[in-house]
């Protein structure tokens, strides 16, 4: 699951910027520039009365001439027979100025005769005052827009082709240390170097002692890869930069390369310091084409390259970089120097996932009957992120419930939330369609029970959720495991393809709920013939790898057809052999199956105590003496 980064008080979200380029806002201020003179004129003009050269002239040798100021580029005049009107309907009129004249002498003979001749005769009204006062609109307009643009969210167009807009989160305190962190106990150990080297880098300079540049944080979404980063920056007592590998994507060529050094450059000031780059792979996937890159990822990387080489370890700029898929990473990121350390953030254990549970409890009232340990235990597999999740989803119910403390109810309905969808009350079935579902998730309850390496059933429930499970039997490991035995395995792909088995066994039917089932149960099949060795045919050859380990741990094979063709038909044997074992025993124990599932028709959900009292008590009267008969009457 995603960690929520919206909850991240220190950064804010990013909105979506348009993106105007330069030459189209060059051309629209331009175009309103032209459009804007061109009615100015049309204003200006209309007040005069356009005539020829020699209109004027003739005017002028007529005596005529009341008035005349010589401009530039032309010259206005009016007659006397105007200047005798009122004022507002007094009209001048206007005439080129043929170049090469001598027009002071000709205002001095002008004023000679008694023309009044205006001040501002041949003012310096010349080309490039106009074109000045156009640049000054064109900037001024341009200045404006950029300035809207950037209202609007964006960064102005201006940033499009400046540098500083990397959005770079600063804090000058973290305010985050790694008693924040829970678990990840190696990770801290590796990390605690860096910080001991940002407190003070004259002890490892003084021997000689290069420090690594970069350490890179291996880890699957939501693991904490960010809070270790953080964490360190604040038992450091340095700033902390953070920035995500896809900001440096740009669309201009080149553009993320001047990001990265702006970057550099900011960190320089303040070193020491610590930069952070989430998603180092949406900049450093490997240049071959494999994975498909272009120009502006790789001078970008390039440029990230030198400067990771350009600074000087000793000035206590330590370049910390989180990814989930290390495999894609360009080799040049990772040698040495640059990226060589590689920490591994991995999912938590029960141990990791209690202490997790702690941190985010610690600010939370809890009631009396909160039993983390029980939370902790239901969760294998949950991320941190998940976690805090799940803790505050319980805060929220315990708030909406008028309640004042967190009870183990809260924790325990958002565990199904978070993890398992929600509740969902409305989704109405038919009264087969319930019996169906009752038969099929007590059919997988009962494999479960009955079983000696699998896991206990916690609980079962009919109740719909709103992720689509229609109902759902939840089994809880007792123990943290690490390594499953070939025997858990099968009883594992017993136990999922329990619930069509009772669907066959019971009503002679195959419905579309079985669909998940049938999936994780192909998958696990698949492993365990390609990856885990436990098939006869295959023996110990893998015939599938997996490639982002991190992500999805999705498999590729990697063997010939004819191989692919026989893992095939060993996955099929495996899943079938499950089938017929599953149908052997719930047709076996048909009268436990029809029992227990008529009480969850009933009750709807009950828990695994429940479920093993009737188990136990089968058995029980299967050990009584003989008067009892063996308990399947119907076959
Ligand atoms: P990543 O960067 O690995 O995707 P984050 O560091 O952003 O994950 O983790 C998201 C959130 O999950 C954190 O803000 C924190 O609340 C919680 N979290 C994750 N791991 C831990 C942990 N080990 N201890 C405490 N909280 C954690
Ligand atoms: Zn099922």
């Amino acid at each position: 699951m995603e960690p929520n980064r919206n909850n991240d008080p220190n950064k804010t979200p990013e909105g979506g910027r348009p993106k105007l380029n330069l030459v189209t806002t060059l051309l629209i201020t331009l175009v309103i520039v032209l459009l804007f003179s061109w009615v100015l004129n049309m204003v200006r003009s209309s007040q005069y009365t356009l005539t020829t050269w020699s209109d004027f002239v003739a005017a002028r040798d007529a005596g005529q001439l009341a008035e005349v100021e010589i401009q530039a580029d032309r010259l206005l005049y009016m007659t006397k027979e105007e200047a005798a009107k009122e004022p507002q309907d007094q009209k001048a009129c206007f005439t080129g100025l043929p170049r090469g004249g001598n027009y002071e002498t000709m205002a001095t003979e002008l004023a000679a005769q008694g023309v009044k001749v205006n001040e501002k005769i041949i003012e310096d009204n010349s080309i490039i005052t106009m074109i000045l006062s156009y640049v000054v609109m064109i900037g001024g307009l341009f200045l404006i827009m950029n300035m809207l643009t950037r209202r609007m969210g964006g960064d102005g167009m201006m940033g499009s082709f400046g540098k500083s807009k990397a959005k770079v989160y600063m804090e000058k305190q973290t305010g985050v240390t790694f008693k924040d962190v829970a678990g990840q106990d190696e990770a801290k150990e590796s990390l605690q170097e860096i910080i001991d080297f940002l407190h003070n880098p004259q002890k490892y300079t003084a021997i000689g002692a290069k420090l690594p540049k970069g350490a890179l944080l291996v880890g699957s979404p939501g693991t904490g890869k960010t809070l270790l980063a953080k964490a360190v920056a604040g038992e450091a007592d340095v700033p902390f930069f953070s920035i995500s590998g896809s900001d440096f994507v740009e669309m201009f060529v080149g553009m993320g390369a001047s990001r990265v050094r702006d970057l550099f450059q900011q960190a320089a000031k303040v070193a020491p310091c610590i930069i952070f780059i989430d998603e180092i792979d949406a900049v450093g996937r490997s240049r071959d084409n494999r994975y498909g890159s272009n120009s502006e990822q790789e001078q970008t990387l390039n440029q990230l390259l030198s400067e990771i080489d350009g600074f000087e370890s000793s000035k206590g700029i330590v370049c910390l970089a989180a990814t989930n898929r290390p495999e894609i990473l360009d080799k040049a990121l990772l040698r040495p120097g640059r990226f060589d350390r590689r920490i591994i953030v991995d999912r938590p254990n029960l141990q990791g996932r209690l202490d997790t549970l702690k941190v985010h409890t610690r600010k939370i009232k809890l009631s009396e009957d909160v039993d983390l340990r029980k939370i902790a235990q239901a969760t294998a597999g949950a991320v941190g992120a998940d976690l805090a999740n799940l803790v505050n989803e319980a805060a929220l119910r315990a708030v909406r419930l008028g309640r004042q403390a967190v009870n183990q109810e809260d924790l325990l309905v958002s565990f199904e939330t978070v993890i398992a969808g929600t509740e969902k009350k409305n989704t109405v079935l038919t009264d087969m369609e319930k019996r169906l579902v009752a038969y099929h998730e007590v059919g997988h309850a009962l494999i479960a029970a009955l079983e000696k390496h699998s896991q206990p059933v916690s609980k079962i429930t009919i109740v719909p959720h709103t992720s689509g499970a229609l109902g759902y039997t939840m089994q809880m490991p007792e123990e943290e495991k690490f390594l499953s035995t070939a025997q858990e395995l099968r009883t594992e792909l017993r136990t999922l393809v329990g619930g069509r088995a009772a669907e066959q066994v019971v009503f002679g039917v195959q419905t579309t709920g079985a669909a998940n089932d049938i999936q994780r149960a192909t998958a696990l099949a698949r492993n365990m013939i390609t990856q885990y060795g436990m098939s006869d045919k295959f023996g110990l050859m893998t015939t599938a790898s997996v490639q982002n380990q991190y992500l999805d741990g999705q498999a590729y094979m990697d063997c010939s057809q004819e191989t692919a063709a026989g893992v095939d038909r060993e996955v099929m044997k495996l899943l079938n052999e499950a089938y017929e074992s599953a149908k052997a025993t719930l047709t076996q124990k048909r009268s436990l199956l029809d029992e227990i599932s008529e009480y969850l028709l009933v009750k709807e959900t009950i828990t695994g105590d429940e479920l093993m009292a009737y188990v136990s008590a089968d058995a029980k009267a299967l050990e009584a003496p003989a008067e009892e008969a063996p308990a399947n009457p119907e076959e």
